[in-house]
C-alpha cells in the first residue's frame, strides 16, 4: 500500500535550541516510514539545517495565499520552500478557530502551496457538537470539497482527519469511527479526482501517542498520523513511527 507518513506538528512550543535538539534526536528516522516535522516559523531554518542529509523532512504550519506583499506577520509558501520546507500544514482547526480561516481561505492557501512546489497537508475534522449531531461525515465531506483544489492529488497533496474534540484531549474516536471517516474521505477524493486519489495519503490526527498508535495506524485507509503533543518528545515520536 501507501508508504506511511508520520508528521509532527510542533505548534507554538519551544526555543530554537530545544527545536534543534529535538530535530537532532529524530533525524535518523525510522526504516520504511516517511517522517516530517513542522516547527514554529522562527525555528524552521535551524531545524532544516539540523535535518539536512537526515531522513526527516521539514514543513511549515501555515502559509499566506499570496506570493508576496504587504501582509504583516505572514509567511509565503515560497519563503517556506526557501528555508528547506517541503510540506505545509493548512487549515488546521486551531487556525480555522483562532484566525477565522474558512474553506475558501484554506483553498486559496492550498493553491499557493501547490504553486510554490510545497506538498499541502489539508486538515479537516468535525467539532464535538457536530459529531454528536451525526454530522461528522457531512462536515468532513464539505471541508474536503471546499478546501482541496484541482491538481491536489497529482501533486501529492495529503489530507489529515483531525476531529477537533480529539486534539490535545487524550480522547480519540473509536477505531470504527476513524475507519468510517477515512473511507468517506477516500470515496470523496476518488469520486472527484479519479483512481489517482487511491494513492493520496490520509493521515489521522488527535491524541495519537505510542500506546494507541499501532491499532490506529493499522486501520484501512489510514496512511499515517499527524501528531501534536507526542511529537515534542523524540522517543514518543519515533515510537509512533515504529508502530506504522
Ligand atoms: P495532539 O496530538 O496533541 O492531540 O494534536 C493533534 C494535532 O492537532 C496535530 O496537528
Amino acid at each position: 500500500g501507501i508508504r506511511p507518513l508520520i508528521a509532527g506538528n510542533w505548534k507554538m512550543h519551544g526555543t530554537v535550541r530545544e527545536a534543534a535538539r529535538l530535530a537532532e534526536a529524530v533525524r535518523e528516522g525510522v526504516e520504511g516510514v516517511d517522517l516530517l516535522v513542522c516547527p514554529p516559523f522562527p525555528h524552521l531554518h535551524t531545524v532544516s539545517v539540523v535535518l539536512l542529509g537526515g531522513r526527516v523532512a521539514v514543513g511549515g504550519q501555515d502559509c499566506h495565499a499570496a506570493g508576496k506583499g504587504a501582509h504583516t506577520g505572514d509567511v509565503s509558501a515560497a519563503m517556506l520552500r526557501d528555508v528547506g520546507a517541503t510540506h505545509v500544514i493548512l487549515g488546521h482547526s486551531e487556525r480555522r478557530a483562532d484566525h477565522a480561516e474558512n474553506d475558501a481561505a484554506v483553498l486559496a492557501k492550498t493553491k499557493a502551496a501547490l504553486a510554490a512546489g510545497l506538498i499541502p497537508i489539508v486538515c479537516v475534522g468535525e467539532t464535538e457538537a457536530e459529531r454528536l449531531g451525526g454530522l461528522a461525515e457531512s462536515v468532513v465531506r464539505g471541508q474536503l470539497e471546499g478546501s482541496v483544489p484541482y491538481g491536489f492529488v497529482t501533486a501529492g497533496g495529503i489530507v489529515a482527519y483531525e476531529p477537533v474534540w480529539a486534539i490535545g484531549t487524550g480522547r480519540t474516536p473509536t477505531e470504527d469511527d476513524i475507519a468510517a471517516i477515512h473511507a468517506t474521505m477516500r470515496a470523496a477524493l476518488v469520486e472527484r479526482f479519479g483512481p489517482a486519489a487511491r494513492a493520496t495519503r490520509l493521515l489521522y490526527g488527535g491524541s495519537v501517542k505510542p500506546s494507541n498508535a499501532k491499532p490506529i495506524l493499522a486501520l484501512p485507509e489510514v496512511d499515517g498520523a499527524l501528531v501534536g503533543g507526542a511529537s515534542l518528545v523524540a522517543e514518543d515520536f519515533l515510537a509512533i513511527a515504529r508502530a506504522a
